[in-house]
């Protein structure tokens, strides 16, 4: 085993948006901060929108000007057909903001990592595999090296692999998969990949079914990304195991079937399962360390706000940190409540988002009609059932 040349203040592990957060929040506040980032899974995170929210956490950091527009597109809003037939818009050029983003995840996260990395924060490619606090310091197993540090950030996502070996539990509130695939969409008579102008090409598409939801966006690419929203055991009963399955259940939809049907593309050679469960870690936080981004907390993608809640996190574990730092005791217990506070308003807002569609009493949405969320007919969270790849030739997935 060898020894980093020096001990940082700050070990952060994972460099997706809330590690990214974190360190820069740190960096700033002159933290000598290390952050390990290890190679992300293979089409593990697509496209995903971006919140208008989120420019004011991006212009805090410093990064929203250093981001190249290859990783992102923009997102003029949302249409939806839920608890009925009609699409309805609703526009994000009203608000505050402006705009939200698609964002292309892996160039996206690779562009923060390289701000970080200006800003003076330290890289290191790898995975952390273990930790322990030894004489009022963090010991941690980075693939051959040993580092150690005062402080730790778990930002390594919805395993909380660090948080979990400090003793914290990952609660599950449901297992939500979305099988996805990207298809090539073009517009006909149009020099853009998305057509010319700011139409429905450039909002996202969501579309309830009796198994649960469709979801629908551009990369930045050119190539849209859809996914069948449902929970982990109706896949199957869905039909959504394999891409002439899961093509017939697009065939049965009214509102994407109808932008896809405008591009003349084919069923798609090959599905991705991602996990997309809701979940909290308890606690989020503990003397010497926060957990942040889905590490803390993993929101529903109906919300679209896990990359918003990941930059907001990553920046208040950071603050919390350095309270700690400089002799407040109580800095990690109010970060720990701020986190729960902001999850129970998620679970709330979800629950009313879910049932405001009323028109089926399919498993999928009679459960989140019941007062404890969503439970299967046994009164449990339903189990992950499903292998991480489905279709032939499919592209590994998440391993969540
Ligand atoms: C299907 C789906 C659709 C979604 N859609 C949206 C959306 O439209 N909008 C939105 O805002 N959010 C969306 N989300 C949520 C969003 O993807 C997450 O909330 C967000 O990525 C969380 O960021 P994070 O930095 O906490 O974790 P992650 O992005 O998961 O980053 C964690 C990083 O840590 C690394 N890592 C893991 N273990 C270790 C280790 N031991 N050592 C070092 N590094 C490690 C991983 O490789 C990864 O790079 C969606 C999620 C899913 C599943």
């Amino acid at each position: 085993m060898t020894r980093p040349r020096s001990s940082p203040d700050v070990l952060v592990a994972g460099g997706g948006p809330a590690g990214v957060a974190a360190a820069l929040t740190l960096a700033s506040q002159g933290a000598d901060v290390v952050l390990v980032h290890s190679a992300p899974v293979a089409g593990r995170r697509v496209l995903e929108s971006l919140s208008p929210l989120a420019r004011p956490l991006l212009q805090g950091l410093g990064v929203l000007d250093r981001l190249p527009s290859e990783c992102h597109a923009p997102c003029y809003g949302n249409q939806s057909s839920w608890g009925g037939p009609a699409l309805t818009a609703s526009d994000f050029l009203h608000g505050p903001y402006g705009a939200g983003w698609h964002v292309d995840r892996a160039p996206f996260d690779a562009a923060l990592r390289r701000a970080a990395r200006a800003a003076g924060v330290r890289l290191h490619t790898g995975s952390v595999r273990s930790v322990a606090r030894h004489g009022g310091r963090w010991q941690a197993t980075v693939s051959r090296t040993v580092m150690t540090a005062p402080y730790l950030v778990d930002a390594t996502g919805a395993r909380a692999r660090l948080a979990r070996r400090l003793g914290a539990r990952v609660v599950h509130t449901d297992h939500l998969v979305a099988v996805a695939a990207e298809v090539p969409l073009t517009v006909p008579g149009h020099d853009g990949p998305y057509g010319t102008g700011g139409g429905p090409e450039r909002t996202s598409l969501v579309e309830s079914t009796p198994f649960g939801w469709w979801y629908m966006a551009p990369l930045p690419s050119g190539r849209h990304v859809v996914m069948a929203v449902t929970d982990a055991d109706l896949v199957a009963g869905a039909g959504l195991r394999t891409p002439e399955g899961w093509w017939a259940a697009l065939a049965a939809t009214r509102h994407v079937r109808a932008r896809v049907a405008a591009h003349h593309t084919t069923a798609p050679p090959c599905l991705r399962v991602l996990p997309a469960g809701t979940s909290r870690t308890l606690p989020p936080a503990g003397p010497g360390w926060a957990a942040a981004g889905d590490a803390a907390a993993v929101t529903d993608p109906i919300a679209a706000r896990g990359i918003t809640h990941a930059l907001a996190t990553g920046i208040s574990a950071a603050t919390a940190l350095i309270e700690e730092a400089d002799g407040d005791p109580r800095a990690q217990d109010r970060y720990a409540a701020l986190v729960g506070a902001v999850h129970d308003e998620f679970l709330c807002a979800r629950a009313t988002c879910y049932r405001a569609e009323e028109r089926w009493d399919t498993p999928f949405w009679t459960r989140r009609r019941t007062p404890a969320g969503v439970m299967n007919d046994q009164g449990q969270a339903p189990r992950l059932l499903l292998p991480a790849e489905t279709g032939p030739g499919a592209t590994p997935g998440s391993s969540h």
